[in-house]
């Protein structure tokens, strides 16, 4: 994604600032004009940078992280507070009418991913706010546009108006909100017409579409790929039709996300959406405190470690976690675990909190739970010696274990192979790196 090369050079950053017993003024000047370059490189708009390194340094000084215990720790806390901060803070949501439907406006350049995003919102609010939606197609410059919205439209089970090419988009507008208040939608998302520039005509056909549909929300879809320039045109929209949030598209990319980090803090408008690739269900609402702690390769496991608090009393949790860190973890814990996990929940909803486990990914993974059962017995028929080294178990002792467990000696192999490279996952991840799933999922 457009993170990674931020991701890894902050992440760097901060492992050596970690690394440190205590912290001197000049470390922590240091780390900062690494934290500056970082985020310059990554496209973020300058201004943004300065005032960003600016306030973290003076949180560090005022926070006085240099007498503390465990200084590393503060400034990381630090950074992704304000990391979190700069794309946003706590995440907002779209706001309902409470006279349906809602209309949501999106608007954006040619290109930019509206379309797309149009689908894709449309599915994401059925499916998580099981809405009735139906969607406008008022895009009637670019000929093909009508077309994709009847084509993705359908493919979420939105409802499509549309009145091809040649009809006036403001009419449209009007036309398919009628529809949706007769038809009984909760809610409306009016696609508009894009162009390749931000110009008059553009803005003036929005604001008539506006006064038309009177939206609760409006979005502007911003392309992430297209860095800087997505922010200055973030801010033209902005002045023009002051819209209310930003759908972050193509966050999938190779390109660097400096506009993801500076859209924020340029248009005062916040990221609600990030869209992240072209299948429709490439969707989610943006979380700039989890995509901070993503970044800076902390992953959703804060999440886990919370939810396991929930399940294991906090002594428990805490040896859970220190163990995971310090890669000290046994096939004797994982049994432990293993039975206290299989009451927390299904085993996929926990998988997606580790870092590195893409939501795609995720999705050809099916937990087979009789597959569980036979792993506890495998472990349970190993001694304790072997479930603290399993990688040393000889071939004879692999059969004994396969017929005391009722399994045999490939699944003995599995087992060992794959527990192997979970604790090379923890073992990065105790180092505050991004695990390589892609390695992981070729084993
Ligand atoms: P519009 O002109 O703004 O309506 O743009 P479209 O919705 O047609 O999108 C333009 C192109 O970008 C299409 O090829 C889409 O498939 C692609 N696209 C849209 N969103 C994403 C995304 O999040 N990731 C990737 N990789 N491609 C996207």
């Amino acid at each position: 994604g457009v993170f990674d090369a931020l991701s890894e050079k902050l992440q760097a950053t901060l492992s050596d600032v970690r690394g440190h017993g205590t912290l001197t003024e000049d470390d922590i000047k240091k780390a900062m004009r690494e934290i500056r370059l970082a985020l310059l490189e990554a496209d973020v708009n300058f201004k943004v940078v300065k005032e960003f390194t600016t306030t973290v340094r003076e949180r560090c000084m005022g926070a006085d992280v240099m007498g503390q215990l465990n200084p590393g720790q503060q400034v990381v806390k630090i950074v992704n507070e304000e990391l979190a901060a700069l794309m946003g803070g706590a995440s907002a949501g779209i706001s309902f009418s409470p006279r349906p439907p809602t209309v949501i406006l999106m608007a954006g350049l040619q290109g930019s991913g509206k379309t797309t995003a149009t689908a894709k919102l449309a599915r994401h609010l059925k499916e998580e706010h099981n809405s009735s939606v139906a969607v406008a197609a008022c895009d009637v410059y670019r000929p093909a546009a009508v077309d994709q919205l009847v084509k993705v439209g359908g493919q979420v089970g939105a409802t499509v108006y549309e009145q091809g090419t040649d009809a006036n988009p403001v009419d449209i507008a009007r036309w398919a909100l009628d529809r949706a208040k007769q038809d009984g939608k909760d809610v409306l998302i009016v696609d508009t017409a894009g162009r390749l520039h931000v110009d008059a005509t553009l803005m003036d056909e929005l604001v008539q579409i506006r006064a038309a549909v009177k939206p609760h929300t409006i979005l502007l879809v911003v392309d992430a790929m297209t860095g800087q320039d997505a922010v200055n045109v973030a801010e033209q929209f902005a002045e023009a039709v002051n819209f209310d949030g930003v759908v972050m598209s193509k966050l999938d990319g190779d390109a660097r996300g400096g506009a993801a980090l500076s859209v924020k803090a340029v248009t005062g408008k916040p990221i609600l959406f990030a869209s992240t690739g072209e299948k429709l269900d490439q969707f989610e609402r943006f979380h700039p405190d989890r995509m901070s702690q993503r970044i800076l390769g902390m992953g959703d496991v804060m999440s886990l470690i919370e939810k396991a608090e929930a399940q294991f009393d906090e002594d428990q949790a805490k040896d859970l976690e220190r163990k995971l860190r310090r890669n000290e973890f046994t096939l004797e814990d994982f049994l432990g675990q293993l039975k206290q996990i299989r009451k927390m929940g299904p085993l996929t909803s926990l998988l997606g909190m580790i870092p590195g486990f893409a939501g795609q990914q995720l999705k050809g993974l099916k937990v087979d739970e009789r597959e569980l059962d036979r792993i506890e017995a495998i472990i349970l028929s190993m001694t304790p010696e072997e479930r603290r080294r399993p990688e040393l178990i000889k071939g004879s002792r692999r059969l004994r274990i396969a017929k005391g467990s009722g399994t045999n000696v490939q699944a003995v192999n599995n087992l060992v192979k794959q527990f192997g490279q979970m604790r090379k996952v923890m073992k990065q991840l105790g180092k505050g790196k991004m695990p390589d799933m892609a390695q992981l999922m070729k084993q």
